[in-house]
């Protein structure tokens, strides 16, 4: 651009942009995590209780993983060297996604370096002109950013609200699409409610559509031994395309979609964020693996997830607090006013429990509220201590009696 057409710099029409965010307390200024992500974490130079991590089994900590990944550097290096396509297939690419395929019970899987590319590229890979996406209104926003990638037509229906998903499927009636899919989150990260997915399979049946599911939040958490929300409502085999991250209740990272081996082999054929990107180092790949091994061996830390979940949303309610909408591990505490949610947050820091508060655009106004993430890993101690801080602060701000 020629300098005499810039009537603002850069950092004019930046600053000016941040500086109205920051007016809007929109600004994300985020505290630095100096230890592992345990359940008493050094948190910007303070011991807090972690109760904001999506770390829901500990397993960053799991000292079989820990070891898998350090065995992986030493023996095969700390990198890939290439994109999968070429060659950054290693060995341990094809037997994590065995592992997958193993620990969904589907035909097959492949991984993505992220579940963000993992929607982001595969979205677009599978649908496109002449086909119609139907998505939840609150899905996550890379199933957003991989619908907008594709030139498929595209409906929205009201937050996991069947009567209105129908009204969509036959409005559409009268057209003749190739494929229509119908995409939802299975855990909906905000408020921790689960997507019906048994309803959304009756109307897909009905209605000869795909169900593609974005099960991060469920990976790790629902279903026997964490296998997620397909296992949670005994749907194996019946639903196309079951995306998952390794980013959350498994302790890694990566994405993961669990599918059949036709649409795992146009996927890799197809889909750019996993042709175009270097793949994961060993140590991450290692680690995933064994991660899954440690859940099929043993599901102790899935049952202690549930029972600290329950243990913690009882007690706060009965402290008053208004816990929405959840029916996972994910527990707001709604305070609904946006000010009182920053407050909280801030008070409970103070008293050494980092949770944070989620309020608009991330929810709507009004609706704000800190979201705090039980773990396995809590002990029963932890949790109280939590509440009692949860109690103090909520009495002081006038959110509980
Ligand atoms: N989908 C949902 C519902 C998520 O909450 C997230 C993580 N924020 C992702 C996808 C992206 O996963 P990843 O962290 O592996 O990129």
């Amino acid at each position: 651009m020629e300098k005499s057409r810039a009537i603002l710099s850069l950092e004019q029409q930046f600053g000016a942009e941040l500086k109205d965010l920051d007016e809007k307390n929109l600004l994300w200024n985020p505290k630095s995590l100096e230890s592992a992500s345990e359940p008493w974490s050094m948190v910007d130079g303070k011991k807090v209780l972690m109760f904001c991590s999506n770390n829901y089994l500990g397993l960053t900590n799991h000292p079989e993983v820990k070891e898998a990944a350090i065995e992986a550097v030493r023996k095969y290096g700390a990198g890939s060297g290439s994109v999968r396509p070429i060659a950054g297939n290693m060995a341990l690419h094809l037997k994590l996604e065995e592992t997958i395929a193993r620990f969904k019970r589907t035909e097959d899987a492949i991984y993505y370096n992220t579940g963000f590319t993992a929607n982001s590229g595969a979205i677009p890979a599978i649908a496109g002109e002449g086909d119609l996406i139907i998505s939840d209104e609150l899905n996550h926003g890379s199933i957003i950013d991989g619908v907008r990638l594709t030139k498929a037509e595209r409906a929205i229906f009201k937050h996991k609200n069947m009567d209105d998903l129908k009204r969509v499927l036959e409005e559409t009636r009268s057209k003749t699409y190739r494929r229509i899919w119908i995409i939802t989150d299975g855990v909906f990260s905000m408020d921790g409610d689960i997507a019906p997915l048994d309803k959304i399979y009756g109307l897909a049946d009905q209605f000869g559509a795909h169900i593609y599911v974005d099960d991060a939040h469920g990976d790790g958490v629902l279903g026997s031994h964490g296998r997620g929300i397909v296992s949670h409502f005994n749907l194996d085999g019946k639903v196309d395309m079951e995306m998952g991250t390794f980013s959350k209740g498994f302790g890694t990272m990566g994405g993961l979609i669990a599918t059949t081996k036709t649409i795992k082999k146009y996927l890799l054929n197809k889909s750019r964020t996993y042709l175009l990107t270097g793949s994961q180092p060993p140590a991450v790949i290692a680690a995933s693996i064994k991660a899954l091994e440690v859940l099929e061996r043993d599901d102790s830390l899935v049952k202690k997830l549930w029972s600290n979940t329950k243990y913690f949303k009882g007690k706060a309610k009965e402290l008053g607090f208004d816990t929405g909408e959840s029916e996972t591990p994910i527990t707001p505490i709604m305070t609904y006013d946006e000010s009182k949610a920053r407050d909280l947050s801030l008070k409970l820091f103070e008293e050494g429990v980092y949770a944070l508060p989620i309020v608009f655009p991330m929810v709507a106004k009004g609706k704000a509220r800190i979201r705090t993430m039980i773990r396995a890993d809590f002990s029963k101690e932890d949790l109280d201590f939590a509440l009692e801080k949860f109690g103090k602060v909520g009495k002081e701000l006038g959110i509980v009696k």
